[in-house]
């Protein structure tokens, strides 16, 4: 194959982007970079009714943030503009004229009241080529007569059209099951059906590469391709994403979408890596990959025919994975915004909080609530300090909370190590095991049942001098009971 292999993501601004949609410009990007190729970007806008304000910034944003980078779009011209389908009006009209030329359309001048007498009882009307035996005199004089008109595909008839899927495999249908649908409506404007043929015809497109929505529809597409002589592009249609076993992921119902993802502390290369995972699967059954790496590793094959479901525990637990291999500068600096937020200006040290929290967090925003101990301190329920295995109950809680204060108060070396060795001596000297004096001093320190660190991480994250406030409030309030 020499020709430079082409493909297209082609969202509709009518909303944010769930992580389908992104999922299908994700696999058009892997096959061009993987066979070095360009990757496009088309705003299809022609839905005028559907589409809402500010979403085609959130597909620029989207994919920026995605590291999903095209070669060409609205704002990169590559020589096949515009990439905006509400620029290319005029295109489409001379081009649906010219297929009438060519034989692939007519004009259809038949009005709603006459559509609606065709419908069924199901309220579907199939229409019945009443147009396309008009005679080429007629068509001219209403023509000329400003009568308003649609233009539509002249379906040929008996025959079977047919391709090959690079997915599915072969996928035909009869060209008896085809209306004559229409390609231009009144008012100019090109239907889905057509413009996606015309512009990928223009833009060059190699391979379409798009959801299984449009699978049965595709032989339709290539009867128009034929009719203008054209080349028929490759086509990958790619299984849906489900939320469960009977739904559909829809923007419609608010579900999956990428944006909120990241605002709930998801790093972007944790959930590509997890959504690339939706429907395709590296030879090496790989799940952690970069960008670089998946695009070495895509391939067709490797993509499934059947539904996935979408896990947000799976794409978790990745994120999770992906945060534990950052550095801990890289850590600090996604973290420091959720940290901010749980403690504010309060004099904690912010990088002994994130290296506490790197390891305990699959998603950034578990960090405030995990970071709850740092505020608000007050009365909590003593029936923590029962231990039944460790034999800890009130009275040896209170003196291993007596213990920790004396070995601690005039302790200065707070780091986790020095601090965990200062309390291992001090409860051997007291007669006591480590593990209890541990036990009632991270709960004397945060009166929290859980808490997202031992009594060591808990005091060096609190700092001395809270930590022995905490511990000297404790006592007191078990010293009360005790
Ligand atoms: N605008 C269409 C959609 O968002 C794109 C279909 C296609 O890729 O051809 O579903």
């Amino acid at each position: 194959m020499s020709e430079t292999v082409r493909t297209r993501f082609a969202p509709s601004p009518t909303g944010f982007m769930h992580i389908g949609n992104l999922r299908t410009g994700l696999y058009a990007y892997l096959f061009a970079k993987k066979n070095g190729g360009k990757f496009i970007l088309r705003i299809e806008d022609t839905d005028q009714e559907r589409k809402v304000d500010g979403a085609v910034e959130m597909v620029y944003r989207t994919l920026e943030t995605a590291g999903i980078t095209y070669d060409e779009g609205p704002d990169k011209d590559g020589g096949y503009g515009p990439y905006v389908q509400t620029e290319r009006m005029s295109l489409y009209k001379k081009y649906a004229e010219e297929l009438v030329r060519r034989g692939g359309a007519y004009y259809c001048f038949c009005d709603k009241e006459r559509l609606e007498s065709l419908k069924d009882e199901n309220g579907v009307h199939t229409y019945d080529k009443h147009c396309r035996y008009l005679s080429e005199e007629e068509v001219a004089t209403r023509l000329a007569a400003g009568e308003p008109y649609v233009i539509r595909q002249k379906v040929p008839e008996g025959v079977v059209s047919e391709y090959e899927d690079m997915v599915f495999g072969k996928i035909s249908v009869d060209s008896a099951d085809i209306e004559d649908g229409v390609l231009l409506k009144s008012d100019g404007l090109p239907t889905y059906n057509f413009a996606n043929v015309v512009d990928d015809h223009l833009m060059g497109i190699t391979h379409v590469i798009r959801g299984t929505e449009y699978l049965s529809s595709t032989p339709k597409y290539n009867l128009i391709y034929d009719a203008f002589g054209w080349q028929r592009p490759k086509y990958m249609h790619l299984p849906p994403i489900m939320k469960d076993a009977t739904r559909k992921l829809s923007k419609r119902y608010g579900d999956a979408n990428f944006e909120d993802f990241i605002k709930k502390g998801y790093l972007p290369e944790a959930v590509v890596n997890y959504i690339a995972l939706l429907g395709w699967c590296p030879k090496d059954n790989r799940e952690k990959m970069t960008m670089q790496e998946m695009t070495e590793a895509f391939d067709t094959d490797g993509i499934s025919k059947s539904a996935s479901i979408f896990d947000e525990q799976k794409m978790r637990w990745l994120n999770g994975e992906y945060l534990k291999a950052m550095s801990a500068d890289e850590f600090y600096t996604v973290a420091l915004p959720f940290i901010d937020e749980a403690i504010g200006d309060a004099p904690y040290n912010k990088r002994e909080i994130a290296s506490l929290m790197q390891t305990r967090v699959d998603i950034l925003s578990e960090i405030p609530q995990k970071l709850a101990f740092l505020g608000e301190f007050g009365e909590y329920d003593l029936n923590m300090y029962t231990h039944q295995k460790m034999k800890v109950d009130l009275s040896v809680a209170k003196r291993a909370v007596e213990v920790a204060i004396s070995a601690l108060k005039d302790f200065d070396d707070w780091t986790d190590d020095a601090v965990k060795e200062r309390i291992r001596l001090a409860a051997e000297e007291a007669g006591m095991k480590a593990g209890q004096v541990m036990f009632a001093m991270r709960v004397a320190l945060t009166g929290a049942p859980v808490t997202p660190g031992g009594a060591i991480e808990m005091a060096t994250t609190l700092g001395k001098k809270e930590s022995l406030r905490r511990l000297a409030f404790s006592l007191e309030l078990i010293s009360a009971k005790a």
